[in-house]
């Protein structure tokens, strides 16, 4: 289909350009040079040879006011199809002739960078705009393209940089992203212990967008690294509330601030709650455990109730493991069997998913590396997962 929509699409550009050829050598009263080009072109692309159609195109189409968006939507539908080298060549091409207004020439410039991205001549990309950001009138498609390269690079200090310079924060749709940054930087100087650092960026994020759930998380990491676990079960709690879906990746730290809380009722009552307003079989279990600490069996027998109303291959596991005490040999065996085929089927399944473009990966991303979209990984819900 892409290749019938590029071949008319050729053969409309070589027809204009053959009329424009014919008017102008009207003009010159030479003889039709430009007939003989656009038959020739037609039988190229008839013979699937687009390289030496491309090149008779450029040769016989002078590039004016009247046709510079044919240029420009040819080499976008060359790179769109992966033949960069040709949308390139088109650009390039078109930068080479005189007498572009600064607009078509910022339009050529901009096009041929989107061309080196698709390539991963990112650097050379990086240069384009850097060099002739001065020409365009469409910051925002500029910059952002600039941001998708240091994105690309994980230059996160230039990204921000680059948005504070064409104002990119004003975009509501690169506000997650552009916060996102901010967090990077402050999740790296919290791994290098640079707790001031990590702080004074996170402030940033907020500031960038208020509700980033991942600002609560390092937050919340932060306040645990400094042992102010009051602070961090704060944090997490307030998280839990904005962001229910991303309970299951904190469960563990929470569970950690209320037991130095020493206060397991608290710690209890939390799980009770969010058992009915947020399901899940990580808290099922998270209360299974504390339930476990007054018997055995009163565990078995609520995770056996919640079992029946939310089936999870999870929460079966836990309950072959606390069978598994009571068992008679035989039975034992048994259970270690089936237990076999639960921990296989719960390793295979992976805990994540982005919702996007359904990547699915073993443990949270806030950047998916497929799709590269934020925010959108969230853990997998249901019999195989939470
Ligand atoms: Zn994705």
């Amino acid at each position: 289909m892409m290749d019938l929509l590029l071949l008319l699409f050729f053969s409309a550009a070589i027809g204009i350009g053959w009329w424009l050829g014919r008017r102008h050598q009207a003009q010159l009263q030479t003889p039709c040079v430009a007939d003989e080009n656009y038959y020739r072109g037609l039988n190229y692309l008839l013979n699937h040879d687009t390289d030496a159609a491309l090149d008779l195109f450029i040769d016989s189409l002078e590039v004016n006011n009247h046709n510079l968006d044919t240029h420009l939507a040819l080499g976008s539908a060359f790179r769109r199809k992966g033949e960069v080298d040709k949308a390139i060549q088109i650009h390039q091409n078109l930068l080479n002739r005189s007498g572009l207004t600064h607009h078509q020439l910022a339009q050529a410039q901009l096009e041929l960078a989107h061309d080196f991205v698709k390539a991963g001549l990112l650097d050379r990309a990086e240069q384009l705009l850097l060099e002739s950001a001065g020409f365009s009138s469409d910051k925002q498609a500029w910059g952002t393209l600039l941001l998708d390269i240091y994105q690309r690079e994980k230059d996160w200090q230039k990204a921000l940089d680059i948005a504070r310079r064409f104002q990119l924060h004003k975009v509501p749709n690169l506000a997650s992203r552009l916060s996102h940054y901010a967090c990077e930087q402050a999740q790296e100087a919290l791994d290098d212990e640079d707790l001031p650092a990590a702080k004074l960026l996170l402030k940033q994020a907020k500031g960038l967008k208020t509700d980033n759930p991942r600002v609560f998380m390092i937050d919340a990491a932060i306040a645990m690294q400094q042992q102010d676990y009051d602070l961090a079960g704060k944090h997490l709690r307030y998280l839990a509330e904005q962001e229910p879906s991303l309970i299951p990746n904190f469960l563990t730290d929470l569970a950690q601030c209320f037991a130095f809380a020493t206060d397991q009722q608290a710690w209890q009552n939390w799980l009770d709650t969010c058992m009915q307003e947020h399901p899940s079989t990580s808290v099922m279990l998270a209360l299974a455990d504390v339930l476990r600490q007054e018997s055995d069996t009163k565990a078995a027998a609520f995770v056996t109730k919640e079992l029946r109303k939310r089936p999870s291959v999870k929460g079966f596991n836990y309950l072959i493991d606390l069978h598994m005490q009571w068992a008679t040999d035989n039975a034992r065996e048994s259970l270690e069997a089936l237990q076999g085929l639960t921990v296989a089927l719960e390793q295979r399944k992976p805990a994540f998913q982005c919702k996007q473009c359904g990547y699915a990966s073993s443990s949270m991303q806030w950047q998916c590396p497929t799709c590269h979209q934020w925010d959108t990984t969230k853990p997998v819900y249901g019999l195989r997962g939470e």
